[in-house]
């Protein structure tokens, strides 16, 4: 079977990584170092996730209430909550990933903060984004979880806003064991002010934690091999009567992916997969233009947006099934397709009809760095073939 998500890391890099420190050290000044290079911004914290990040910012920021998309991913909602925020949801006007202006004129008051998203790693209206809060008074911090290395216009995502953070969990662009992040800024007061909170806040993970991330990443690595993958796909969703982990739940403390500082260890599996950004970008975005151009025939399905000015580095290529998602997701892995579902729990209130409808008809076809010919091939055929019956 074709895994949901496979791990952009191996054996090797995890055996590398395993004797390293489970405090901040050469690899994770080299990550920070590279995240400063890549990005272009001087200041570059690491965290122990996206949403860990997110809290970090949020707690150094002022102001009471934070605009946050209504679909995204719901560790947004839940990070800004913990930071002792107002979460304020913004629906879509229509049933498109990211946002338009018009989504946030009328929530532009003066003092709040807007997390502009870049869903899936798709370019948003940024320029007119930031342009509009501006003029309102409203902070933007860029959510690049997604999004790392996407541009806009020729300009990198993360670097409009006031601040970014980013993801180094395993279905993003790059992924540390089991999860990471940062965030980034040129303002050198909110970068002060977010040590200040990191430093608070922050442990060193246990032995325990750092051992049984270390066993998880393994397993990962594992389920690389299509055969133990379909066990694992029994056991783990078809037996335990489910189909995803994510429960939409948000937490009321900060767990271990909130407060155990970013390890050396950790940014040891990070480092050679900085190495091969560019491929990997130049990669994932070829793939995408072919899933898309090759699957234009697709009734039952819609297709997310054209990166018209092959400036994206998509890290999903996700589908809006209208109808019978569950039985459609049956038959694809009956027929040797995994698929997965984020984001299908959100946040936001069910009134916000758009964005509840996006999360309704979500499936995440197979796409990860490691995707071969092959499996597009079949992943084509097998989707082609749903289109019957
Ligand atoms: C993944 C993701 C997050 C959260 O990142 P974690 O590292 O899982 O905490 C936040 N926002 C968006 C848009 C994401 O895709």
């Amino acid at each position: 079977m074709i895994p949901r998500a496979r791990p952009n890391y191996g054996f090797k890099d995890l055996l590398k990584a395993a004797p390293k420190s489970r405090d901040p050290g050469p690899a994770s000044a080299e990550v920070a170092e590279r995240l400063r290079d890549i990005l272009g911004l001087p200041y570059v914290l690491l965290t122990p996730s996206g949403r860990g990040a997110l809290y970090i910012l949020l707690k150094a920021t002022p102001g009471a209430e934070v605009l946050i998309p209504s679909y995204t991913c719901s560790a947004v909602a839940e990070a800004a909550l913990l930071a002792g925020k107002q979460p304020i949801f913004a629906e879509h006007g229509s049933l498109s990933y990211n946002q338009s202006v018009d989504d946030l004129a009328p929530h532009l008051q003066d003092g709040r903060t807007y997390i502009a998203t870049h869903q899936y790693g798709f370019g948003a209206p940024i320029e007119a984004m930031t342009d509009a809060c501006r003029s309102a008074g409203v902070t933007v911090y860029e959510d690049i979880a997604a999004a790392f290395g996407t541009r806009v216009n020729g300009r990198l995502a993360g670097t409009f806003g006031a601040a970014c953070f980013g993801s180094f969990d395993t279905t993003k662009l790059v992924n540390a064991p089991l999860k990471g992040g940062f965030l980034a800024t040129a303002d050198p007061d909110l970068f002060r002010r977010a040590q200040n909170v990191a430093q608070g806040e922050l442990r060193t993970m246990s032995v325990m934690r750092k051992m049984a991330l270390i066993g998880a990443a393994f397993v990962l690595v594992g389920l690389r091999n299509p055969l133990l993958y379909k066990a694992f796909h029994t056991l783990n969703f078809a037996w335990r009567g489910r189909a995803t982990a994510e429960s939409g739940e948000l937490r009321t403390t900060p767990s271990q992916v909130y407060l155990d500082r970013f390890a050396d260890w950790q940014a040891q599996v990070v480092l050679p997969q900085l190495d091969g950004f560019e491929d990997t970008i130049r990669r994932r975005r070829a793939n995408y233009q072919l899933l898309r151009s090759r699957l234009q025939h697709l009734r039952k399905v819609a297709l997310p947006p054209e990166d018209a000015g092959s400036e994206w580095v998509p890290i999903r290529f996700p589908v809006l099934c209208y109808d019978e998602k569950m039985n459609y997701y049956e038959r694809g892995v009956g027929k040797g397709m995994d698929f997965g579902f984020s984001f299908t729990k959100i946040a936001a209130p069910t009134a916000h009809v758009s964005a509840h409808a996006i999360a309704a008809g979500v499936l995440n076809l197979p796409f990860d760095a490691a995707l071969t010919p092959m499996e597009i091939e079949t992943m084509i055929n097998v989707l082609t073939e749903l289109e019957a019956a």
